[in-house]
């Protein structure tokens, strides 16, 4: 069995043009089970425990419970997270935008975020999201905003209405058997300086089965390491600058197994391998996975 101490070295790095250094692998907070409260709770706070400190939440998520649950894990510890929230689109005009930030930080029971994103495109012109974003940084609620679900004809339009350095992040499906981002949004962000952070990175549940060829092939390169096949994905997904995955975890051990693959290096020929035997497919659009 695979070690779970790896966490001892959890890799930070800069958040896009944000100044805060960001673990690469943080935490996901959608179907949080509000039925296991309790354990969910100690699964957040063991995982900051570990050095999973970015959390990553929403309004959407459990219609405002997620949000109520991560404000109980991070109650006494708020100055250890980096805490991020989503606006959704159908809130997303200026004064909406404001307002629901300030819902979610009565449910966070926090004064601030530190990171604001639109969780995707909406029906509102972005000025308007942009603007309520520019508001919220200057009254001190949000440190920092992004966005999520961007292709890069949205990139274009938020760079050129709030300009460089503004656009924190693009929060984007990302994991071993949809590497579609790698086209174009990646690229895009490497160029520009924005964080990509990989959600569903075990594709939401669906992992590669040890009776798969690519499953077989993480087995091989995380017994190598000491580690597990989870491990060697988070650490495939994050394993260049600007990347970071935030998989989500109600059990614990799951929490600590995650955390692990904070400082798990991969070699040039293991990248390789991995990149061959889970391809990158066609171009699609960004949607959100819901
Ligand atoms: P995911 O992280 O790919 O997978 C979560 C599933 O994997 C859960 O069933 C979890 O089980 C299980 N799991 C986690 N660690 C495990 C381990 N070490 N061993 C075995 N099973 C493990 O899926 P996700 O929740 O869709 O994505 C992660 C986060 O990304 C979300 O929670 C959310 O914060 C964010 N997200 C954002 C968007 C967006 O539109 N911006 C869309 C989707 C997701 P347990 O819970 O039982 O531990």
């Amino acid at each position: 069995m695979a070690s779970v101490t790896r966490w001892l070295g959890m890799q930070f790095r800069r958040f896009g043009p944000a100044k805060e250094q960001v673990s690469v692998i943080g935490q996901g907070t959608w179907y949080l089970d509000p039925g296991s409260r309790a354990s969910v709770v100690t699964a957040l706070r063991q995982g900051l425990d570990f050095g999973m400190r970015h959390i990553d939440t929403a309004e959407l998520y459990g219609d405002g419970e997620a949000e109520r649950i991560v404000g109980d894990a991070i109650a006494g510890r708020r100055d250890e997270v980096f805490l991020v929230s989503k606006v959704l689109p159908r809130n997303a005009t200026r004064l909406g935008t404001i307002a629901a930030c300030e819902r979610s930080l009565a449910r966070l029971r926090t004064d601030h975020l530190d990171c604001y994103l639109l969780h995707w495109r909406g029906p509102y012109p972005l000025e308007e999201t942009i603007a309520g974003f520019e508001q919220l940084v200057f009254r001190g609620k949000i440190h920092h905003w992004g966005v999520s679900n961007f292709d890069v004809p949205d990139l274009e339009e938020a760079l050129s209405i709030a300009g460089p350095d503004q656009i924190t992040c693009d929060q984007v499906l990302y994991h071993l058997q949809e590497r579609a981002i790698e086209h174009a949004v990646l690229p895009w962000c490497l160029r520009h300086g924005v964080a990509i952070v990989a959600y569903s990175p075990f594709g939401h549940g669906h992992f590669p089965s040890s009776h798969t060829r690519g499953g077989r092939l993480l087995e091989q390169i995380a017994e190598a390491h000491n580690a597990t096949p989870r491990q060697v994905a988070l650490a495939f997904l994050v394993c260049r600058d600007l990347l970071f995955a935030i998989p989500k975890a109600s059990n614990p051990e799951h929490t600590a197994e995650n955390a692990g693959a904070g400082n798990l290096r991969l070699s040039d020929e293991e990248l390789l391998k991995i990149d061959r035997a889970f391809p990158v497919g066609p171009p699609r659009r960004e949607l959100p996975m819901l």
